[in-house]
């Protein structure tokens, strides 16, 4: 059965192929470095960074072509129906027939990915002797996520398609509502639920941590109780910290690694900052946006199949539908990653400029970006469509001068 390709599907190719190409364009000839960050930074640390940062970026855009290139092939090939006709045979039809119609999907495209994982988590990690982890403890990690990423997609497909044939002229504000409602759940969540299967999270103990938190909570007007430091380097050499949950599971995450390697007046900039984003409210926010993209993209996927796949008034939609939906998933949000980094970065500069009122000491700020960015390696001096497109955090420079302006 040969399936149409409509103007949303050429459109949507053709965007993803142009990024796509753009991105390996940049990530192979990344141009000049900008002067200015002469001031902050060696030449070897910018250097470095960039051929640290090179490798990532190709693993990323080489697994996500690899990916893309499969699913066309399968759905648009012809590929997907042969499937899903065998798969429905064997099984003999019914909700049985979708879910091991996503679980063959699945399988696939986790081989597919392996190579890409293992490279930019295991190996890229540790020619940069960022990785503190061995091999085998690299493999619990996976097996750990995908068996939660199996089990609960299971449970998610086969109540799509149920919801589907149940409901087969308005499938799509079901699923859009659902999804939504997962978002909330999930937030709130996670950190108690999920992020424990992966790391040890423990209330910090340090009389000056606590001092601090104490001190900068009071003038941030926000019952912040928990601060919470996490065992980051049983995995990574890298500092990092995160704001994450909802209502009574908030918490701000610190890595172990910050607490050993950053002076306290830095630490306390970066626990400024991830409370900025808890008193302006980012997680909200972010749910907000992602509750109204969701409504959007499942009301487009519902035309979209429709105009696609071909089906007779009083049948279902068959089981390779399930590639076509990853395949559209995958294509928009990837076309869309320069709309939601937007918003992101946005609520990163408004979060250094909350956190620079309250610690007032845009010095101690400077330095933190300085240091992290010099410490993690990261490309200091991106090329502007790569910033543009993928960089959920404004690069340090950016950063250090919306600061400065912050301070005066
Ligand atoms: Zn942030």
């Amino acid at each position: 059965m040969q399936l149409k390709i409509n103007g949303i599907w050429l459109m949507l190719i053709m965007l993803t192929g142009v990024f796509s190409l753009l991105f390996l364009w940049f990530t192979l000839f990344p141009g000049r470095v900008n002067p200015e960050l002469g001031q902050y930074f060696t030449d070897r640390q910018i250097s470095q960074g960039r051929d640290y940062v090179r490798g990532m970026r190709l693993v990323f855009i080489g697994g996500f072509i690899a990916q893309i290139v499969f699913l066309l092939w399968l759905v648009f090939g012809g590929k997907a129906a042969a499937l899903s006709r065998g798969i429905q045979q064997f099984t003999g039809g019914g909700l049985a027939g979708y879910v091991a119609f996503f679980f063959v999907l699945w399988l696939l495209l986790r081989l597919i990915n392996l190579p890409f994982d293992m490279l930019g988590s295991y190996y890229w990690q540790h020619r940069w002797g960022f990785s503190t982890q061995t091999l085998g403890s690299w493999w619990l990690d996976y097996f750990k996520a995908a068996g939660l990423e199996v089990v609960l997609s299971t449970i998610g497909v086969a109540l799509l398609f149920w919801v589907m044939s149940r409901w087969p002229g308005t499938w799509w504000l079901m699923g859009a509502a659902f999804l939504s409602l997962w978002l909330v759940v999930q937030s709130f969540l996670w950190p108690v639920l999920v992020s424990p299967l992966f790391n040890r999270f423990e209330p910090t103990k340090d009389p000056g941590v606590l001092a601090m938190v104490d001190e900068l909570s009071l003038k941030a007007q926000l019952p912040v109780d928990r601060v919470l430091v996490m065992d980051a380097s049983q995995r990574t050499t890298k500092a990092n910290a995160y704001f994450t949950g909802l209502g009574n599971t908030r918490r701000i995450v610190l890595y172990d690694n910050l607490l050993a390697d950053y002076p306290a007046d830095e630490v306390k900039a970066v626990v400024a900052h991830e409370m900025a984003h808890w008193r302006q409210g980012h997680i909200v926010q972010g749910l907000g946006l992602g509750v109204l993209a969701n409504f959007l993209i499942w009301g487009l996927l519902f035309m979209t199949l429709k105009s696609t796949i071909p089906i007779s008034p009083y049948g279902n939609y068959p089981p390779y539908t399930w590639a076509v939906i990853v395949l559209f998933m995958t294509l928009v949000s990837f076309a869309a990653s320069p709309l939601t980094n937007h918003f992101s970065r946005n609520m990163e500069f408004e979060a250094d400029r909350v956190a620079v009122q309250l610690t007032g000491d845009a010095p101690a700020a400077e330095r933190l970006q300085v240091n992290l960015a010099g410490k993690n390696l990261s490309d200091v001096s991106p090329p502007a469509f790569i910033e543009w497109f993928s960089y959920s955090h404004p690069p340090a420079l950016a950063r250090i001068k919306a600061i400065r302006q912050a301070a005066e």
